[in-house]
């Protein structure tokens, strides 16, 4: 349904089932199993279940598969499994598909818990990793190997926001004959068409941006329909890593929102950036919509916007990092980002703590390092309470 809609309408329609009662919002089926009208029919459905057939929760579920549909016609891929958290679909979308002898090529740069899977979980089953530098094609290349399965990478990073060239790494991949899973959190659905740009299986946490008001988590792995019913789904419906109805309806009304949410939280993102830009407190700042990151003309290809991330260097490490998080009025202390509130985190002892100093240090993780995300506050109170929090402790 709707394949030539444009994505704001995709966003508000596509997916949408009705009952026989034509409720206009959404229905929650909160119901985990389903009832057949007789013992035939229960055996068909065992053999194959049609589009609007289910069979229990944990492989299926009417509002779940409203989430599925909308975020598969929003990416323009063929379908997509919804999952409990973001890390569930980062999980099924590598385990269900490797073995042991099998080799990925993962970019260094990531998620915390992604970085867990893939250094410290898949080699405990045989598969090796090789890292590289996201942001270099060459590295990608060299580390092909003959069993090279699957390439891995988020753009933009966490928490420097470096930007890989997906297209690029897209077609070092294809030539490998390996998988290329992107995980396309930050960047959001509505800045980067990672499918469009090459990607195999695209991950989101729906926790972030999807749901957007601190809610639900949730998660959801988008590919061809190959992927998702003959590699995924048997992988998914037996480990149990299902959405709940519940949290896949709140994820449907986050949609209707994602895009005018994420095109203001950018705008102020971007004005933000542009009021700390040169700023004394700061050694950097770092948004992708800036025409000095390092990445700004694969941004203007990539991505339509700068997105609604940013980092700040302050001079001074930690000390004046904790000051200036404690100093904030509007700006919330979390480790969540996309919500409508603005958020900032100090990633070197909250979410990257795990790492070793030389990891930190190889990623660009000082001291001084805070990660902003710009929520949908009026961007003129949210510029002064961070030029204000940089004003104390002179
Ligand atoms: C939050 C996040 C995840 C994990 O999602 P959860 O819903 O918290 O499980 C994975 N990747 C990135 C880039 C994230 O920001």
């Amino acid at each position: 349904m709707g394949n030539d809609w444009t994505e704001r309408t995709k966003l508000v329609h596509a997916g949408a089932r009705r009952s026989q009662y034509g409720e206009m919002s959404e229905a929650i089926f909160l119901t985990q199993g389903f009832v057949y009208p007789d013992a035939e029919t229960a055996e068909a459905r065992f053999i194959e279940a049609g589009e609007d057939e289910f069979i229990y929760a944990r492989y299926g579920n009417p509002t779940v598969r409203m989430f599925e549909e909308r975020m598969a016609a929003l990416e323009g891929a063929e379908d997509a499994f919804a999952t409990a958290s973001g890390m569930a679909a980062v999980n099924a979308a590598l385990f269900s598909q490797l073995r042991a002898g099998d080799h990925v090529v993962s970019a260094k740069a990531l998620f915390g818990s992604c970085l867990f899977i893939v250094e410290n979980l898949l080699p405990r089953f045989g598969v090796d990793v090789t890292f590289v530098e996201g942001t270099d094609l060459e590295a990608w290349q060299a580390a092909v190997r003959s069993n090279t399965k699957v390439f891995f990478l988020e753009t933009m990073s966490n928490p420097t926001l470096e930007v890989i060239d997906i297209a690029g790494v897209a077609r070092i991949s294809k030539a490998a004959g390996a998988c290329l899973v992107v995980d396309n959190v930050f960047a959001t659905p509505i800045f980067q068409r990672s499918f469009a740009l090459g990607a195999d299986v695209v991950i989101y946490s729906a926790t972030k941006h999807i749901d957007g008001q601190g809610r639900c988590l949730g998660g959801i792995v988008i590919g061809s329909r190959d992927f998702i019913r003959n590699t995924l789904e048997g992988y998914l419906k037996h480990t149990g890593g299902a959405l709940s109805p519940f949290n896949a309806w709140v994820m449907l009304k986050g949609l209707e929102t994602l895009d005018l949410r994420c095109r203001a939280q950018a705008a102020s993102a971007a004005m933000l950036a542009e009021a700390l830009v040169g700023h004394e407190k700061l050694n950097r700042v770092i948004y992708p919509g800036l025409p000095q990151h390092p990445q700004a003309e694969l941004v203007r290809r990539q991505m339509e916007t700068g997105g609604t991330m940013i980092a700040v260097d302050l001079k001074g490490g930690k000390t004046a990092a904790f000051r200036f998080l404690n100093a904030l009025k509007i700006f919330l202390i979390s480790n969540n980002l996309g919500d409508a509130k603005s958020l900032v985190t100090h990633p070197a002892t909250t979410t990257h703590q795990r790492l070793s100093q030389t990891q930190r240090d190889s990623l660009g993780i000082t001291d001084g390092l805070v990660r902003i995300s710009v929520g949908l506050e009026g961007p003129q109170d949210l510029i002064s309470d961070i030029l204000s929090a940089l004003d104390v402790g002179n």
